[in-house]
């Protein structure tokens, strides 16, 4: 049953290939964010805390969360952004393992996730090193010295995936907490985070699962962690009694105690709304579904555009839901794809990236964009002024 384009807002003529980084809105999404907010805000004020559900709203979107993730109803909860979120979890992590000193993570993780690393490890100042290895090195760097293996499932760059069953067993073998960024990941293909046994994972919402911009992160504990894990950011909306306003304290007793402080309602609901479209969408069906798209796009690439190179694996067992190419002029090719309504995006410092998204993406869109990217390479109108774009 894919594609589901009428759920989808999607302006005329555009072909869409880059809800890997911000998906497109729901359509059901405006008039739910009006009711909430003439309807909840307007009406109800400050009642709308607790009569209106927003209190319990990061845990009911991270029970939505944790379907599409195989993660246990009660193991997620949604807030912040994903850099605080990777910073929460790593604090943990290192607190369970008070005698390691050494985070391992790789060369293909996203920035902020090592800066955050970066500014804990410097702030704890107790001789940590951050150990940054090539991606396919991880899993032989993985012993007993390791506190915390912590990495992106997804490399946003090429898309090169991780065997998450393969290195969280062997962090699990070697006593390494494992933490897996699942930004790329989350909502693009089925998981099995329960079944990996991984301590914790983190990601965003509003790439692949569509809950706009900005829309809050989320984080999983294992469930038998929960109690035991220690906030770094000990907000008071983590707190066991928020309300009993102690002045010490007191974690509540589940994944609740990574939240920290105010939900942002209006953002929340957005993705809460967002999230609904999951409900009837099948994860394998829509695995299938990417990996038929992008294996066409591949090869029409490769007959069609011989001076672009495949960056993503050819191994659509290893690939995430994006495929990227590299050129040289990489940057002022999306710049002309984009003035002719075929929105990808550039990352340095050659890579072009299309997101595959089966929801509302289908073959005719896949063969619409390749006409267009031949006839920008075969005739160089990325040289061509008419091309810059805006
Ligand atoms: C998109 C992305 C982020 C972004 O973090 P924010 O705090 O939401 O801005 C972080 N890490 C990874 C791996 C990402 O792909």
């Amino acid at each position: 049953m894919l594609p589901r384009k009428e759920l989808f807002v999607l302006p005329e003529g555009l072909i869409y290939l880059n809800g890997n980084s911000l998906g497109p809105l729901p359509k059901s999404v405006a008039p739910r964010l009006d009711a909430v907010v003439s309807g909840e805000w307007g009406e109800r004020l400050i009642r709308g805390w607790f009569e209106c559900g927003w209190m319990e709203q990061p845990a009911r979107v991270g029970n939505q969360i944790a379907r599409i993730i195989g993660a246990q109803d009660g193991s997620v909860v949604t807030g912040d952004t994903l850099s605080i979120k990777v910073y929460q979890a790593l604090a943990a992590a290192l607190e369970m393992r008070p005698n390691r000193k050494i985070v391992l993570s790789d060369s293909g993780n996203f920035p902020s996730d090592l800066y955050m690393a970066q500014g804990l490890l410097t702030s704890l100042d107790r001789d940590y090193e951050l150990r940054i290895v090539a991606p396919e090195e991880v899993h032989h760097q993985i012993d007993a010295s390791i506190a915390a293996v912590m990495l992106t499932e997804a490399d946003y760059r090429t898309g090169r995936r991780h065997d998450m069953g393969l290195i969280s067993r062997a962090a699990q073998d070697s006593g390494a907490v494992m933490i897996w960024d699942l930004a790329h990941s989350a909502g693009a293909f089925p998981l099995d985070v329960a079944g990996c046994g991984c301590e914790f994972a983190v990601g965003c919402t509003y790439k692949f699962l569509n809950g706009g911009p900005g829309a809050p992160a989320f984080i999983y504990i294992r469930p038998d962690l929960a109690e035991q894990t220690v906030p770094a950011l000990s907000g008071w909306l983590g707190h066991e009694s928020p309300f009993a306003f102690e002045a010490k304290y007191r974690p509540a007793p589940s994944i609740e105690r990574m939240r920290v402080g105010t939900p942002p309602v209006i953002q929340m609901t957005a993705l809460e709304e967002a999230l609904r479209v999951w409900e009837s969408v099948d994860m394998h069906e829509l695995h299938s579904a990417s990996i038929a798209l992008s294996e066409r796009f591949i090869s029409e690439i490769e007959a069609r555009c011989p001076s672009l190179s495949l960056a993503s694996p050819r191994d659509p067992a290893v690939r995430g839901s994006h495929v990227s190419l590299t050129s040289e002029h990489g940057q002022a090719v999306m710049q002309a794809l984009a003035a002719r309504n075929v929105i990808g995006d550039f990352r340095e410092p050659d890579i072009m990236r299309f997101g595959i998204t089966p929801l509302y993406i289908e073959e005719k869109d896949i063969l619409a964009a390749v006409d267009v990217l031949e006839d920008i390479m075969s005739n160089r109108l990325w040289d061509s002024p008419a091309s810059k774009y805006p």
